[in-house]
C-alpha cells in the first residue's frame, strides 16, 4: 500500500509507514524509523563484559601456563600451556574493546 503521506510503498501488513503515517488512523504519528534505538546501552554493557571476561580468561590460562611450567622444572614432568584459554581470552577481550566506541 503506497503512503498517501511521503509516497513510500509498504507491505500490505504496515500499520504505519517509515514517515510516521499511521494507515489504521490515517494520521501522521511519530516515526518507528527516527526512534532511538533501545539496545545501545545493553551493547556498551556486552563489550565490557567481554574485556572483563576475556581478560579473566586470559589471564587464567597465562597462570595455569606458568604454574605448571615452574612446577614441571622443579619436579620434572610435562606443562600444560593454555593456548585455548589463552588465545579465546585475548579473542574476547580485544573484540570487546573494538566494541566498545
Ligand atoms: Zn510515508
Amino acid at each position: 500500500m503506497k503512503c498517501p503521506h511521503c509516497g513510500l510503498f509498504n507491505p500490505p501488513e504496515a500499520e504505519r509507514c517509515d514517515c510516521g503515517f499511521d494507515f489504521t488512523t490515517r494520521n501522521l504519528q511519530r516515526s518507528y524509523a527516527n526512534q532511538p534505538a533501545r539496545n545501545d546501552g545493553r551493547r556498551d554493557d556486552s563489550a565490557r563484559t567481554d574485556i572483563i571476561v576475556g581478560g579473566l580468561i586470559c589471564s587464567v590460562g597465562i597462570v595455569v601456563t606458568l604454574v605448571t611450567y615452574v612446577v614441571a622444572r622443579d619436579n620434572g614432568g610435562s606443562y600444560v600451556v593454555a593456548w585455548g584459554a589463552i588465545l579465546f581470552g585475548a579473542v574476547k577481550f580485544f573484540r570487546g574493546v573494538a566494541r566498545q566506541r
